[in-house]
């Protein structure tokens, strides 16, 4: 997934990129970079490990300049190498470029042999060089960054949000079906940009709004400026942003995940109503869905399960077998709570089932006597080729099980997912704005090798004749 910011401020950047990365920090974990520009120079430094290992003071005081960008990794596309590691840094014609990118292109692969087979050469693996080859090849012939981004637009195939940096002036845009969320704020001397709302909020910035799909927005010293650089006829936003991967203190498109959250939990209860002695959470993912369960049934909201918040997420572990272990070193159960008690849990997901598995097995261990698991998510089907870890069909635990026999599976007393319907009326889009890939194998571009066929795969229009005009909010 990763998270990504730009911010240009007359009063400095470093420290405002490092705490912007810290609220994003749940966006990725494996490595964390920033890059700035001191009006001559840039500066740079990155490393893998979260955003506080990275960053020391001596680093932060070294990286000087009122213009950068930032990146947090998650990998998708490409193997967790050093030379991996965003912003990825260049020197062209004289001029000083960074790079990052929040998302997944499903046509790399030829992308990457056209360049090979005109002679170029990658340092990396990761696709977000190839965006930097398309606007540095365009840039080179027309001069023009606008042009650049239109040409990227036409050939890009996947989802991207991409903040560039020029010589200090700040490019950020975002694919035309807006599938990974990305927001503009006003900060106390500038303006900056960022996947999510929460790290306007830790800067003490104000959100202005999202960047549309198929929008690019210009920030320098000199303003703010935008323009629409092509317009596709649907929206594709994540799903899975709402269920899980964003904060839910985000505003991602104008909807507050939380929210989200909490209704879908109303709706679990609609659903598939239960007598239990208490709601719970598997924390901190089904927090906010558990306290929607417990207000919609009336039943006492109790945390069972404590969690030790200085462990990564599970899912980072190589290994199943580390996972396995991670989840019980990561989650300790209260007896007390427990003992002889009928409870709901309620999680975001189940992935592989291996989380949902080992819970239950602990709650009952300390006790419990019934334990009905309520899932914030549809039953999650397919891989997913736009940015998030699901793995293959093999590896999902509902991909070709239906609700009985994963509940079997997880052994739980009862099992219910959110239907999609019910989803999608709490996001309160419509069900064709939003991507449902991993749910029903509909996906809003074609995908190699992908047995499924798009759902809906529009026009996107990349002719749009417009220039940078003054900025709407
Ligand atoms: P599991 O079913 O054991 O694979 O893990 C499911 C748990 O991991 C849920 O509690 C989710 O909060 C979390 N999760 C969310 N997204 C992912 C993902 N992309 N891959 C794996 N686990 C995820």
């Amino acid at each position: 997934m990763c998270g990504i910011v730009g911010i240009v401020d007359a009063g400095g950047v470093s420290i405002q990129l490092y705490y912007a990365l810290y609220a994003l920090q749940h966006r990725g974990q494996e490595s964390a970079g920033i890059s700035v520009f001191d009006g001559a120079n840039l500066h740079k430094f990155k490393g893998n490990g979260l955003v506080a290992d990275v960053f020391t003071p001596p680093v932060l005081a070294d990286l000087k300049g009122n213009a950068g960008i930032g990146h947090v990794r998650y990998p998708t596309t490409g193997a967790n190498l050093p030379e991996n590691i965003q912003p990825l840094n260049f020197q062209f014609q004289e001029h000083f470029i960074s790079i990052a990118h929040n998302g997944n292109l499903v046509n790399t692969c030829t992308l990457r042999s056209e360049f090979e087979q005109a002679g170029q050469i990658f340092t990396t693996t990761t696709d977000t060089e190839i965006i930097a080859k398309i606007l540095m090849d365009e840039i080179s012939r027309s001069g023009i960054v606008e042009d650049a981004v239109q040409v990227c637009m036409k050939k890009l195939q996947g989802s991207y949000s991409v903040v560039m940096m020029i010589d200090g002036v700040i490019y950020a845009f975002r694919d035309p079906l807006g599938i990974k969320p990305f927001v503009i704020g006003k900060i106390e001397s500038g303006y900056m940009v960022a996947s999510e709302s929460v790290a306007i909020d830790a800067l003490g910035g104000k959100l202005i709004r999202d960047v549309k799909p198929g929008e690019l927005v210009r920030i320098g010293c000199d303003g703010i400026r935008c323009m629409q650089v092509a317009v596709a006829g649907r929206r594709a936003h994540c799903i899975f942003e709402y269920v899980y991967f964003a904060r839910a203190d985000s505003v991602i498109d104008g909807v507050l995940v939380y929210d989200v959250r909490r209704k879908v939990g109303k709706k679990l209860h609609e659903e598939a109503p239960v007598k239990a002695d208490s709601v719970g959470a598997l924390p901190d993912s089904g927090i906010a869905y558990a306290i929607g369960y417990a207000e919609q049934s009336k039943t006492p909201y109790v945390e069972s399960l404590m969690k030790n918040r200085y462990m990564g997420r599970t899912f980072i572990m190589p290994t199943q077998k580390e996972r396995e272990k991670a989840v019980r070193i990561k989650l300790n159960p209260i007896p007390a709570h427990l003992q002889d008690k009928s409870v709901v849990l309620v999680d975001d997901s189940i992935v592989r089932g291996t989380t949902s598995k080992r819970i239950i097995g602990i709650v009952r261990d300390a006790g419990a006597r019934e334990i009905h698991m309520r899932i914030g998510s549809p039953a999650i089907k397919a891989p997913c080729y736009l940015g998030v870890d699901f793995p293959t069909r093999e590896e999902l635990i509902a991909a070709e099980r239906d609700e009985e026999e994963v509940r079997k599976s997880i052994t739980a007393t009862t099992l219910h997912h959110i239907s999609i319907d019910a989803l999608v009326e709490a996001i309160g889009f419509p069900r064709d704005d939003l991507c449902t890939g991993c749910l029903t194998s509909c996906y809003p571009l074609p995908i190699d090798g992908e047995k499924a066929k798009p759902c809906r795969v529009d026009f996107v229009d990349t002719t749009v004749q417009a220039k940078l005009g003054s900025f709407e909010a």
